[in-house]
């Protein structure tokens, strides 16, 4: 299935990340990565920092020197996955005792040291925040040391590290533009694993993009946990802003977005993951006066229930959340809307259950990302809450939600027939090689006859047949 851009990206999961081939070194590293955007984003960074080391990568972990899997936390079978994928390095370990196997990402900042006492066969173990550690790390292993840095900064955010842009097709790149979460959602482990949030530098994150735009990447995406939330006034932790007058002359995520928009009107941008409680109005008015950010906005509400919302923690109300849709709706007629749902959280009842499926009725997503509630150690809900719902109630609560989301996206497909859409080329279809596939401004994937296009140019593509998640047509331009 060709799919639209996703947070949890399951066609990359465990994905082993590719340097250009140009790029050489003496060492070999197997870098494989797991869990979100933002992983697969920091990833590059790995990449970029032992790239200056004198490595390079290798599809093949057997013939790899080092080992690294940048890890999840997010939910328990995110992390079953890279204990099952470690037993696969252990006999590659077995047969190359000088192989050296690290463990990145927030499963490592989660776990700690504790990681090398329940997994013999890992010797480096990494948080989120320590990356520019690495060379020192992998000397100390070398020196016949295990090595472990899970230092959370209130400082770092990469900003001076160029990514290394890994297996790209030179369109699409992302590009982070903060770090961590203040939010607290009682369900998640993100601020445990990734620290407190703190903001980029806005002119190193122009830069970046200006730099890429140069390389002849055309669509961006800007990452953060909470991206409304970017707020920068010279650094530091979000926490720490505190003055009126840091407050004014800071950079805010609207300001941002303008200022990303203007560098081309061929460089599209798209950014990711809004928060309903930190979503303003003046962002929605950026992205209208700017045809180049695309009309879409993942706007998560995790439940219909404004009791479940409030022992989620989450800082708004049912009523709060359909409020800002029709906001969306008034400032942005065209634009696609997606979520991500929780289902089974502790205490949810069957009428709880039912206002998600009737909001997201109400709110005709294009897309949702659906899961099951997975209790997480030293979350809020783990300390405060039991988690009470049977396994079969939540798979069965799951399934209604996954069907009434098939029925409405494929619904929202249909609306988009029998109109031109700017698509921006990105690949050859999995469907056919005669065809390119790319994407219209609300992220669906449009395919369509190659004729005389490359990848990075735009076409506009008039749409008259379709599947349920994609569009098919013919160039008219
Ligand atoms: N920061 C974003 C937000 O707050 O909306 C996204 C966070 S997370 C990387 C992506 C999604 O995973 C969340 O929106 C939520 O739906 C889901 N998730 C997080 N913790 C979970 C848990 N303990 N159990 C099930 N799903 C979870």
């Amino acid at each position: 299935m060709e799919e639209a851009e996703k947070i949890i990206d399951e066609n990359r999961q465990g994905e082993a990340l590719m340097l250009p081939t140009n790029v050489t070194g003496n060492k070999k590293m197997y870098l494989e990565s797991y869990g979100c955007q933002m992983n697969f984003a920091d990833s590059e960074i790995v990449a970029s920092i032992l790239t200056e080391g004198g490595f390079t990568t290798t599809k093949d972990f057997n013939e790899a020197d080092v080992i690294f899997v940048n890890t999840c936390a997010i939910r328990d079978n995110a992390e079953q996955r890279v204990r099952t994928r470690l037993t696969d390095f252990r006999k590659a370990k077995k047969k190359n005792p000088d192989l050296i196997i690290g463990v990145l990402g927030c499963m490592a900042e989660r776990l700690k040291d504790k990681f090398l006492d329940e997994e013999k066969i890992v010797d480096i173990v990494v948080g989120p925040d320590a990356y520019r550690d690495l060379p020192n790390l992998i000397f100390k292993v070398e020196g016949g040391q295990k090595a472990v840095n899970v230092i959370l900064s209130k400082e770092e955010t990469y900003a001076d590290i160029t990514p290394v842009r890994l297996d790209t097709n030179g369109v699409n790149a992302f590009i982070s533009i903060m770090r961590g979460c203040d939010n607290m959602c009682s369900f998640c482990v993100v601020p445990f694993t990734r620290g407190r949030e703190r903001s980029r530098d806005p002119e190193s994150i122009v830069a970046e993009a200006k730099d890429l735009f140069a390389k002849g990447y055309r669509e961006i995406t800007l990452l953060g946990q909470n991206v409304d939330s970017y707020i920068y006034a010279g650094g530091g932790l979000k926490k720490e802003i505190l003055t009126e007058e840091q407050r004014t002359s800071a950079t805010t995520f609207a300001q941002l977005l303008e200022m990303v928009a203007q560098i081309n009107p061929d460089l599209r941008i798209r950014y990711s993951t809004s928060n309903p409680r930190d979503m303003t109005d003046d962002v929605l008015h950026v992205m209208a006066k700017y045809e180049n950010i695309c009309k879409n906005i993942h706007l998560p509400v995790q439940s219909g229930s404004s009791r479940i919302l409030e022992a989620m923690n989450r800082g708004y109300t049912r009523e709060f959340y359909q409020e800002r849709i029709l906001a969306i709706r008034k400032i942005l007629p065209d634009c696609g809307i997606s979520s991500d749902i929780i289902t089974g959280f502790c205490t949810e009842t069957e009428e709880d259950h039912q206002q998600t499926l009737s909001l997201m009725e109400w709110a005709d997503y294009d897309f949702s990302f659906m899961f099951a509630y997975s209790e997480r150690p030293n979350t809020l809900a783990e300390r405060k809450f039991d988690d009470d719902i049977p396994e079969e109630i939540k798979k069965r609560r799951i399934a209604e939600v996954i069907a009434l989301q098939q029925k409405l996206s494929e619904r929202k497909t249909k609306t988009h027939l029998n109109r031109i859409h700017r698509v921006l080329i990105e690949r050859t279809s999995k469907r056919s090689d005669e065809m390119w596939s790319g994407r219209n401004s609300q992220n669906i994937v449009v395919v369509f006859p190659k004729g005389n296009f490359k990848p990075g140019e735009y076409a506009d593509v008039f749409v008259d047949k379709c599947t349920a998640t994609t569009l098919i047509g013919r160039v008219i331009s």
